[in-house]
């Protein structure tokens, strides 16, 4: 039995006697594994994403939209074989990738299974989906195993995260972490409207932080010029957003449109890989 240091969190507790942070057994725990066409264009296309959503979660955002499995590890336990034979699934129903989503906290069981996968022939791109709270460790251990990095940037100052992700280091551990994303994805590759390889960074505009999405895509253009961005529109309050005041509304055009119209000066090189939407309340 090994003490679990798989994340930022750190928490060094052995997973079957004792819950961590993420609140997950040693084992992966699978909430479900679908066709997702509900993802970027690039990512979902006309056939699909192979989507495994994993249970539990390595941070504690109050304005969770899935806190039902974020929040609790419920589910199927997978080992490596079951998960390697639930990509093999998905790929049997055609679809354009498979993708992990939530991944941080099981990620060691993941790479296991991407190598059982490839041994038994997988050929679909793999995406890594998390929240972009990923250790340098856990990204080195991925390097080779996954095409597509497609974290969030949810904050560019550590005091936003403290407040509503639960943790103090967001930004100082996303930061280096997107770095290593974008340095072992390198430029994308988008053949036939579908993404095989790249970084897409999702950045979901927050209300009354029109600043801090300016400073986190600042911070992209510095750091990683090449990403896809998808400016994102759709806050809901939801979970426990009702004690925050601030934060207990949706987003107003305006703010979402100030962001899109920052972005569009910043001239990310492969913008025009995903145009942005504008939200129309
Ligand atoms: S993966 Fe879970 S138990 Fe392990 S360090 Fe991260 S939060 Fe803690």
């Amino acid at each position: 039995m090994v003490a679990c240091w798989d994340c930022p969190r750190g928490c060094g507790v052995v997973r079957d006697l004792e819950l961590g942070a993420c609140r997950a057994p040693g084992r992966a725990v699978v909430a479900t594994a679908m066709v997702h066409m509900g993802e970027e264009a690039i990512i979902s296309g006309s056939g699909g994403s192979g989507t495994v959503f994993f249970s539990g979660c390595n941070l504690g955002c109050v304005f969770c939209q899935n806190h039902n499995i974020s929040q609790v590890c419920r589910g199927e336990k997978m080992d490596a074989e079951a998960l390697a034979n639930t990509f093999l699934k998905l790929e049997a129903d055609w679809v354009h990738n498979i993708n992990l989503v939530s991944p941080s906290h099981f990620s060691a069981q993941i790479a296991e299974a991407i190598k059982l996968a490839k041994q038994k022939g997988i050929k679909l791109p793999f995406v890594y989906n998390s929240g972009g709270y990923d250790s340098l460790k856990t990204l080195k251990e991925m390097d080779g195993l996954i095409d597509i990095y497609m974290p969030d940037l949810k904050f560019a100052d550590d005091a936003l995260g403290s407040k509503y992700s639960g943790v103090d280091d967001y930004f100082s551990v996303a930061a280096p972490a997107i770095a290593e994303m974008a340095r072992q994805a390198g430029a994308p590759v988008v053949a036939g409207g579908i993404m095989h390889r790249g970084l897409l960074v999702r950045h979901l505009v927050m209300p009354g932080m029109v600043q801090d999405s300016m400073a986190a895509l600042d911070w992209l253009k510095a750091n990683a010029p090449d990403a896809i961005v998808n400016i994102m529109d759709q806050y809901r309050p939801t979970y426990q957003a009702h004690n925050y005041p601030e934060i207990n509304r949706r987003l107003d055009a305006g703010e979402y449109r100030q962001v899109v119209e920052y972005y569009e000066k910043l001239e990310f090189k492969y913008a025009h890989l995903l145009p942005q939407g504008y939200m129309f309340l």
